[in-house]
């Protein structure tokens, strides 16, 4: 028995058979298909398409003989992958001295007549063949020829569509699973940002809302009411003899004064109202769809909380302006409420302190 050589280009066919994944695949009916047709074409009990990674000789499809595999010392197609170009024929193996010994011959397939067409890629590698298989010597017509050649041609064209369908299955898959990380990338993009814009208006210290805030939320509050034709009032609330506070207790103690202070006013406002902190101990509170009597009862029992809180170092104590505009009034301009609630302010602290002042109707 003689070995075939390994053809020139052994390493790249290799490698090309392995891109393929197909050794040691499941059966597939498009290659069983094939099998079959080549043995009825050739009148042959036995057909194979036969692929030789090198050490041995695999079948994809095995038609007729009970074989998976065999070792590549007794493989035919070993030596008909030798001439890619041409069909392979051995009329009688017993009168052949590359195959009158081989266990497939002498053993119980008694194989005696092989006919194996090479699986040529456009590459030009030889990746096995297409065979049919007879136990009694005889020769295959040209007709039978030119078929099993054809059908060798529809073999290779077969395992090419086969990888072509697995990189596009991979690449399908691929595209899933960056499409879901891209997904979840956007996600907490969007929760970042949701996070950031929250934090970009709210104040770090009391948690109410910032000084950039205040400007939005009172020009949209003043656009509101104009159209809706409703009044809107404004509370400057400034805490009394806070820096006296700091001085004695800290500003630490400033601080936390300061938080409970917004929580106070919080808790006494409705669920519409607006809590800002204009400045250092200042806050801003917009009462949309709110009238002079109505701001200055809110203003006073915002005072009264304050004072009536249980304080840690010291009572403190709050002075309100409050400010009014009807709908339609021609001074309805964010700094001209809070100008205006800022004299009232002054006239509060100019008081005493401890109090709540309208702003006076300005004139128009
Ligand atoms: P008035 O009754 O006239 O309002 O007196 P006041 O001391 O409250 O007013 P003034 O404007 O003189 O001082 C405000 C003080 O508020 C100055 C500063 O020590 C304090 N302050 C401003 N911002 C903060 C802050 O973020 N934390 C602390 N702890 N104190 C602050
Ligand atoms: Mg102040
Ligand atoms: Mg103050």
């Amino acid at each position: 028995m003689r070995s075939a050589a390994f053809p020139d280009n052994e390493l790249e066919r290799i490698e090309a058979l392995k891109d393929l994944a197909i050794l040691d695949s499941v059966p597939e009916q498009s290659f069983d298909d094939l099998a079959l047709l080549a043995a009825t074409i050739c009148d042959a009990p036995a057909s194979l398409v036969s692929l030789d990674d090198g050490q041995r000789q695999w079948f994809k499809s095995s038609h007729g003989i009970g074989l998976e595999q065999t070792g590549r010392e007794m493989s035919f197609c070993a030596h008909a992958i030798l001439q890619p170009g041409e069909i392979m024929e051995v009329p009688d193996a017993t009168q052949d001295e590359r195959f009158a010994d081989n266990p497939l011959v002498t053993g119980e397939q008694q194989v005696r007549f092989y006919v194996g067409a090479p699986l040529v890629t456009e590459e030009g590698h030889a990746l096995g063949t297409l065979c049919v298989l007879d136990r009694r010597p005889r020769h295959l017509k040209p007709h039978q020829r030119a078929a099993l050649q054809a059908l060798a041609r529809q073999t290779v064209a077969q395992l090419t569509l086969r990888s072509v369908r697995r990189a596009l299955q991979k690449s399908l898959e691929d595209t899933r699973t960056y499409q879901a990380a891209l997904e979840d990338y956007q996600d907490r993009l969007r929760q970042l940002n949701i996070r950031l814009q929250a934090l970009a208006i709210t104040d770090s210290l009391t948690g109410v809302y910032n000084r950039l805030a205040l400007a939005q939320q009172l020009t949209q509050a003043l656009a509101h009411a104009a159209r809706a034709q409703e009044p809107v009032s404004l509370l400057l609330v400034d805490a009394d003899y806070f820096k006296a506070f700091n001085d004695t207790f800290g500003h630490q103690a400033g601080d936390e004064a300061l938080c409970t202070l917004a929580q106070v006013i919080r808790a006494v406002v409705r669920e519409a109202d607006i809590v800002a902190r204009y400045g250092g101990e200042e806050f801003v509170v917009i009462l949309p769809a709110t009238d002079g009597a109505g701001a200055s009862a809110l203003a006073e029992r915002v005072r009264t909380a304050v004072q009536t809180s249980g304080w840690i170092h010291r009572n403190l104590t709050v002075s309100i302006g409050v400010v009014t505009r009807p709908p339609g009034h021609p001074r309805c301009t964010t700094e001209l409420l809070i100008a205006d609630a800022d004299a009232a302010l002054y006239r509060a602290k100019a008081a005493g302190r401890n109090q709540v002042v309208s702003a006076e109707e300005p004139r128009i």
